[in-house]
C-alpha cells in the first residue's frame, strides 16, 4: 500500500498550507478534497478561496470603488460624469480573481510535490485514508500522520430554508447578477454585514434582522456603538432584538416574520441571504470505527496543539475550536506541520486579529474593555479619533477611532480596537506589538510616517497617557 507521511484532509487556507508546510519540510504529502468548482472542476482553496474571503473581498472592493467615484469623487474635485454599473461584470471579475488564486495553489502543489488527489477523504484506523474520487473509484491509503482540516459550512435555521435565488446562504449571494431592490438579511455579523454592503452600494435597500440586542457583541463596546452609527447613516436598516421566527416565498417576494420586543413584525424582500454563522464540516470525515472525538457542536475535538484523540490524527482550522478565519487555520497548519516535522511551533491565539470589511473597516486584536473588566484585568485606554488625522482628512475618510488598552500596572498592549479605513491592513501594526509583548510607551517611542494612517495607532498610544498631540487632553498642573 502506497504510504504517506503526512495526508491533509481538505485544502483550504488551513489544510493547503499544512501541505505546502510539510513538503517543503521534506515529508511525502498528499492533500485531498472534495470541492468542485462553478464549472464542476475541482478546485482547490476550500471554502476561503472559492466562496468566501476572497470573492466577498472582490465584491466589497469593486462595490467600493463604485461607491467612492458616486459620492466621494466630488469631495476631490473630480467630475465623474453620469455613472453606472454592469453586475454581471463585476461577478465576472470576482471569478476571475478566484480562478486566478486557486490555480495559483494548484502550482504551488506542484512546484512543492504535494500530491493532489481530487475526491472525498475519510478517515480509516490507523490511521489510513479511504479516497473515493469524483468518478466513485475508491483507493486506500496508509499515512504515518493524517491532518483533518474539512472547514466549515453555512449555518442553516429552520425559520429560514434556503430556496433557490430567493432565499439563500453567503455562496448564493455572491453570485447574482442583478441588484435586488429590496434585501432582506438574517444576521448582523460579520458576513451579514460585508454582504449587506456590496449591495447597499450597488442599490439595494438592505434591511438586517439581528436577534442580539447589542450590535457586533464579539467586538469591544465603544467601537459597536460607532460601528452601528455609521452603518445605519449609511443606510443599512440594522434592527436589533430581531429574531426571524418565519419565512415564505410567495409571488417571488420574501416575507419575513420577526419578533421585537413589541410583538411579530412582518417584512417583504425581493431576496434573503441568510448569515447567521457558520458549523464545522465533518459530515462523512471519518468512518465511524476509526473512532474520532467530536465536540459538543460537532468541532473535532483537539488539544492546544491540535491533537486529536487519535495518535498521528491532527485537526485545524474551522473544523477545530477557536475562531473561524483563514489566518488562524493557516497558522495551526505551519504549527502542526513543524511539529510533525519534530520542530518546536505554537500558536498564539491571543494575538489572532479580526477583520470586518466594511468601509470604515473593523479590526481589532487582543481584549476587549468589557472582556478585561470582567477578567478583574485594570487597564488604561488611549482613543484616537480618524478626524484628527491628517491622511484621513487628505482622504475624505475621518469616520472611526483607534483604541488602545494597556495593562494598569505592566503598560502591556492587551487589545487594539480600529474602525477606519485600512482598519485591516493597520491592525497588523498592533499585532506585531502584541506579539513582542510590547507597551503602550514602547509604541509611544516609535517613529511614525508623517502623513499616515498609522499615526493613529501611535497618538493612541500617546493618549494612553493623556499626552497624545493631536487631540485635546484635559491640563494638567
Ligand atoms: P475550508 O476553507 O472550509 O476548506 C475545507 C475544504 O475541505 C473544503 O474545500 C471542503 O470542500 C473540503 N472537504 C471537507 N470535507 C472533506 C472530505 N471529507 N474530503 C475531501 N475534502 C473535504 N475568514 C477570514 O479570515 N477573512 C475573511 O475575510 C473571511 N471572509 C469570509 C467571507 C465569507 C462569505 C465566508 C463564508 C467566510 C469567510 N471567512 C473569512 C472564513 C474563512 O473562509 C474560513 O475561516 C476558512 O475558509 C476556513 O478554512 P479551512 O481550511 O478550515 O476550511
Ligand atoms: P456571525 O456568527 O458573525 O456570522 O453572525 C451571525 C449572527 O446571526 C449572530 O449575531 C446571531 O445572533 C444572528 N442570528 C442567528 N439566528 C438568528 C435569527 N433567527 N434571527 C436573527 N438573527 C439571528
Amino acid at each position: 500500500m502506497d504510504k504517506y507521511d503526512v495526508i491533509v484532509i481538505g485544502a483550504g487556507p488551513a489544510g493547503y498550507i499544512a501541505a505546502i508546510r510539510c513538503a517543503q519540510l521534506g515529508l511525502r504529502t498528499a492533500c485531498v478534497d472534495n470541492r468542485l468548482g462553478k464549472q464542476g472542476e475541482p478546485v482547490l482553496g476550500g471554502t476561503c478561496l472559492n466562496v468566501g474571503c476572497i470573492p466577498s473581498k472582490a465584491l466589497l472592493e469593486s462595490s467600493a470603488l463604485y461607491e467612492k467615484v458616486r459620492d466621494g469623487a466630488a469631495l476631490h474635485g473630480i467630475v465623474a460624469g453620469e455613472l453606472s454599473h454592469d453586475v454581471a461584470a463585476m461577478i465576472a471579475g470576482k471569478d476571475r480573481v478566484v480562478q486566478e488564486l486557486t490555480g495559483g495553489i494548484e502550482t504551488l502543489f506542484r512546484s512543492n510535490g504535494v500530491d493532489w488527489l481530487r475526491g472525498s477523504g475519510q478517515l480509516l484506523p490507523g490511521p489510513q485514508v479511504r479516497v473515493t474520487g469524483h468518478d466513485g473509484a475508491a483507493q486506500t491509503l496508509a499515512a504515518a500522520n493524517v491532518i483533518l482540516a474539512s472547514g466549515s459550512a453555512p449555518m442553516d435555521i429552520e425559520a429560514a430554508p434556503l430556496q433557490g435565488d430567493r432565499i439563500v446562504d453567503s455562496t448564493g449571494a455572491l453570485d447574482w447578477t442583478e441588484v435586488p431592490p429590496r434585501l432582506g438579511i438574517i444576521g448582523a455579523g460579520v458576513i451579514g454585514l460585508e454582504l449587506g454592503s456590496v449591495w447597499r452600494r450597488l442599490g439595494s435597500a438592505v434591511t438586517l434582522l439581528e436577534a442580539q440586542d447589542v450590535f457586533l457583541s464579539m467586538a469591544d463596546r465603544q467601537i459597536g456603538r460607532a460601528a452601528l452609527a455609521v452603518f445605519r447613516n449609511q443606510g443599512l436598516d440594522i434592527r436589533l432584538g430581531a429574531l426571524v421566527k418565519h419565512t415564505a416565498v410567495d409571488n417571488d417576494m420574501v416575507r419575513v416574520e420577526y419578533e421585537v420586543e413589541e410583538g411579530v413584525q412582518t417584512l417583504e424582500f425581493d431576496r434573503l441571504i441568510v448569515a447567521v454563522g457558520r458549523r464545522p464540516y465533518t459530515h462523512g470525515l471519518a468512518a465511524a470505527e476509526a473512532g474520532l472525538l467530536l465536540d459538543e457542536g460537532g468541532f473535532i475535538h483537539v488539544d492546544d496543539d491540535c491533537c486529536t484523540n487519535l495518535p498521528g490524527v491532527y485537526a485545524i482550522g474551522d473544523a477545530v475550536r477557536g475562531p473561524m478565519l483563514a489566518h488562524k487555520g493557516s497558522k495551526e497548519g505551519v504549527v502542526v506541520a513543524e511539529r510533525i516535522a519534530g520542530q518546536q511551533s505554537e500558536v498564539n491565539y491571543d494575538t489572532i486579529a479580526s477583520v470586518i470589511y466594511t468601509q470604515p473597516e473593523i479590526a481589532w486584536v487582543g481584549k476587549t474593555e468589557e472582556a478585561l473588566k470582567t477578567a478583574g484585568n485594570p487597564c488604561r485606554s488611549g482613543v484616537f479619533p480618524f478626524a484628527a488625522s491628517g491622511r484621513a482628512r487628505a482622504m475624505q475618510e475621518t469616520d472611526g477611532m483607534v483604541k488602545l488598552l494597556s495593562d494598569e500596572d505592566t503598560d502591556e498592549v492587551l487589545g487594539v480596537h480600529i474602525i477606519g479605513t485600512a482598519a485591516s491592513e493597520l491592525i497588523a501594526t498592533a499585532v506585531m506589538a502584541m506579539e513582542f509583548a510590547g507597551s503602550s510607551e514602547d509604541i509611544a517611542r516609535t517613529v511614525f510616517a508623517h502623513p499616515t494612517l498609522s499615526e493613529g495607532i501611535h497618538e493612541a498610544a500617546l493618549a494612553v497617557d493623556e499626552r497624545a498631540l493631536h487631540i485635546s487632553h484635559k491640563r494638567r498642573r
